[in-house]
């Protein structure tokens, strides 16, 4: 019988350290869990940082294209060609047609651009 409550004793030292390991285990859990959230958020500050960073890059490149096109535009308005073929010859013979197909081209491209 001694015996028997031995084994009891030695039963429930046993039971006594799973249960510190079982908590243990569950605060490591708690502090993945929140390291784990923490990651994700600056991942996503990171993200969104170089989603803006994208956003302004393509706007200044929107803007710089923009305004080369207005130029040969004004260019052209002025009287001269700004096609491949005559670039910056005097259109002596009034409107060009590979001109015209330059900035209407041109023109679609930033206006496509901005309704995205
Ligand atoms: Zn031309």
């Amino acid at each position: 019988m001694k015996q028997f409550t031995g084994l009891l004793i030695e039963f429930e030292e046993k039971i006594k350290h799973l249960i510190e390991e079982l908590q243990f285990l569950k605060m490591r859990a708690y502090a993945l869990e929140d390291e784990n959230e923490k990651l994700r958020k600056e991942i996503m500050d990171v993200y969104e940082y170089y989603l803006k960073e994208a956003g302004d890059f393509r706007n200044q490149r929107d803007h710089r294209q923009r305004k080369g096109i207005e130029n040969l535009a004004r260019l052209y308005n002025e009287g001269f060609h700004i096609c491949n073929m005559h670039f910056g010859q005097f259109r002596s013979e009034g409107d060009c047609l590979f001109c015209r197909g330059f900035l209407e081209k041109n023109s679609e491209g930033w206006q496509d651009e901005r309704r995205v």
